[in-house]
């Protein structure tokens, strides 16, 4: 069976034109297809027909996952370090992770146990609930744009600006011409964000209608995941048809060339967590970062050094 029959079992990618196919030297042998490929989602992507419990492109099972966050650990960290040096020495590049997702998708875990990877000095984390009453007052982009990452930085965004298509359209916040308008608002400023020297990465995390049923019952049952418990979820999950709705209009409408979505099975955490840390570090490695050079004469530097 050829890689691209094999791959197309699995899911998002298989839309994906062929010459995207080309397997990069450095990608791990369990990844049949590329995760930048087989994750993104392509042209025409059918929302309800995603299997949230499959593993597009990786061929692997748990262990292989969870052992190949672990063996990138140490280069999605280093790379997070030069891409904080570079933003020290005057750079202006920086990531941007868009995480979005229903209740329980796995938000949370992603940036525990992949976000948690790198550097926390690194990261700007930002989550975005219920518009406060200052933020209100604005645009509903302005709080966005002020969460925005600085130059170095890998910004992380659990909800976001997508939010106000999303929940905004859902529970009709406002009126259909303003949230219409809104996709197309949302692209040109992903443009714009893209051209400052952000690189987005853009996930929704899609975990099943039945997947969701468990976990939420799951926080009910124990009392140390009571916290994480918001009778609102249940709200939510009764406009499960609406929602998914919203997000098949996100899909289609804002995954643009600059600032693709990639649609990540959520039903199994490890291999949600694999994607997203994949993802990740393939951005960092499109920045082909270096070490920024001295801004002092290294010789002279080591020379009164050593004469104290
Ligand atoms: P989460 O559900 O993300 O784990 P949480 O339960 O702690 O987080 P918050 O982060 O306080 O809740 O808020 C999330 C809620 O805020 C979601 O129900 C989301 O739909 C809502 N929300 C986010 N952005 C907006 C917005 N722009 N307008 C209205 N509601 C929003």
């Amino acid at each position: 069976m050829s890689t691209t029959k094999k791959a197309k079992k699995h899911g998002a990618g298989h839309d994906a034109p062929q010459h995207a196919r080309t397997r990069p030297t450095t990608l791990d042998p369990d990844w049949e297809v590329a995760p930048t490929e087989s994750l993104r989602a392509p042209v025409g992507f059918d929302l309800a027909a995603f299997d949230r419990g499959s593993t597009p492109g990786f061929a692997g099972g748990k262990a292989a996952g969870q052992a190949l966050v672990a063996r990138h650990a140490d280069e999605l960290s280093e790379l997070q370090e030069r891409l904080f040096a570079e933003g020290r020495s005057g750079g202006s590049r920086s990531v941007l992770l868009v995480l979005q997702g229903m209740d329980t998708a796995g938000k949370g875990g992603i940036v525990r146990h992949v976000v948690g990877l790198v550097d926390p000095q690194g990261v700007a984390h930002r989550s975005f609930g219920v518009p406060t009453p200052e933020e209100r007052e604005h645009d509903y982009l302005w709080r966005i744009r002020r969460a925005l990452p600085e130059p170095g930085y890998i910004g992380v965004f659990d909800r976001s600006h997508y939010e106000d298509v999303l929940v905004a359209r859902v529970d009709a916040l406002v009126p259909p011409d303003v949230w219409e308008a809104r996709y197309d608002e949302i692209n040109r400023f992903e443009e714009e964000i893209v051209a400052s020297g952000t690189i987005v990465v853009k996930v929704a995390l899609l975990v099943s209608y039945e997947e969701q049923r468990a976990r939420l019952m799951e926080r009910l049952e124990r009392p140390d995941k009571f916290w994480k418990y918001n009778p609102n979820d249940v709200d939510s999950r009764q406009k499960w048809p609406a929602y998914q709705e919203a997000y098949q209009a996100v899909l289609d409408r804002t995954s643009t060339e600059i600032a693709p979505w990639h649609v990540v099975p959520a039903d199994r955490k490890w291999f949600a967590r694999l994607a997203v840390s994949e993802l990740l570090l393939d951005a960092l490695r499109r920045l082909d970062l270096g070490w920024p050079p001295a801004d002092f004469d290294v010789e002279v530097e080591k020379k009164r050094l050593a004469a104290t």
